[in-house]
């Protein structure tokens, strides 16, 4: 108990890995994973000499069968610590197709059971503030941003303006990008409208073979302000909810021009982000958070008290062994 507080104290990093189902066009599939036992997945992993398999250990790894409301009830604690002032960033990571959006926004076809991780941390605040209001008055506001191309766009403006926004920290208002909108939420209805205005923003620009959305980094930041009404006292915390850009290597003699630019920008970023928090684990003294706008963006909620869970996607096909093996190589460097 004593140890979980000082952990506590010194913040933490947490891995956990998840896998999707089959989807439907391809279930006859034999999939790559071959037990999951706790915190443990084996991947089977056969080559010409035969059978082989390899095991990576997480914080926690979810099977194809959990649902959205499982893996939501294990974060909870998590994310209602951002009430007490905590910071907390939680990563999507995988390649493309393996489930990060599914796991924090939902599929195409939202319903209130579907529901991703973004809508349900919010309604879980507000009704958590609802329950402390005799002690506390909380306001929650949200930011929506995108990073392509190491360049930062708002994903919450109406006119669907291009401005390119940067990163700065303001001590006075506590905000990195203090130039993007900041949008007072109280109800689950406001962050429905927010949350649709912010994908309809991100898919601008894309086409069916184009799908930039899974080239840009996305995060959604939620920004808590609590008073104390006994004693006054103003406590801040602030929530990171990224959805990532998809983890694929790219054939360097398959892409050209914009291409391969937009999958060099990735790997940049990606392979930031890895040696941040693999230096944060590590405890290191220099943790190279220049390297990227998206650990720049992050900076003060990675490391220090701050919290943070690196969620790792999986798609069970062995077609996508390759992929999953890199996930799980770079999961496992953080861990
Ligand atoms: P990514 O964002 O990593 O590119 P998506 O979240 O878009 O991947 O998932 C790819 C497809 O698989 C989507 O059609 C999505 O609805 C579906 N999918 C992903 N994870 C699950 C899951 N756990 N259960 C059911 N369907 C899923
Ligand atoms: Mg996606």
């Amino acid at each position: 108990k004593l140890y979980n507080q000082v952990q506590d104290l010194k913040g933490s990093i947490r891995v956990y890995c998840r896998v999707r189902p089959f989807l439907s066009e391809r279930s006859s599939y034999v999939s790559t994973v071959e037990h999951i036992e706790d915190g443990n997945i084996t991947i089977s992993t056969p080559s010409k000499y035969g059978k082989g398999c390899k095991s990576f250990t997480f914080n926690k790894v979810f099977g194809q069968s959990v649902t959205q409301a499982e893996v939501f009830s294990d974060m909870q604690p998590l994310i209602r610590s951002v009430l007490d002032g905590y910071n907390v960033c939680i990563f999507a990571y995988g390649q493309t197709g393996s489930g990060k959006t599914y796991t924090m926004v939902g599929p195409k076809d939202l319903t209130e059971k579907n529901q991703g991780v973004n809508y349900r941390a919010l309604g879980d605040l507000f009704v958590l503030a609802e329950k402390r209001k005799d002690n506390f008055r909380y306001d929650v506001a949200v930011q929506m941003i995108e990073i392509y191309n190491e360049q930062v766009r708002d994903l919450l403006v109406i006119d669907g303006s291009n401005k390119r926004l940067e990163i700065h920290s303001s001590s006075q208002t506590g905000l990195n990008v203090p130039d993007a909108s900041l949008m007072p939420v109280s109800s689950t209805s406001d962050v429905i409208d927010l949350m649709n205005l912010g994908q309809r923003n991100r898919a601008v620009g894309a086409t069916a073979l184009n799908d930039r959305s899974s080239r840009s980094h996305s995060c959604l930041t939620v920004h808590v302000q609590g008073k104390d009404l006994t004693s006054g006292t103003i406590l801040r915390g602030c929530m990171h909810l990224v959805d990532l850009a998809g983890s694929e290597r790219v054939n360097k003699s398959e892409v050209t021009g914009g291409r391969l630019k937009e999958a060099q920008h990735i790997n940049k970023s990606l392979s930031a982000l890895g040696d941040v928090i693999a230096s944060l684990a590590q405890k290191n003294t220099h943790v190279p958070y220049r390297n990227s706008k998206l650990t720049q963006l992050l900076q003060d909620s990675l490391g220090g008290q701050a919290k943070t869970l690196m969620f790792v996607h999986i798609s069970p096909e062995p077609d996508a062994l390759a992929e999953t093996i890199s996930t799980l190589k770079f999961a496992e460097r953080v861990a």
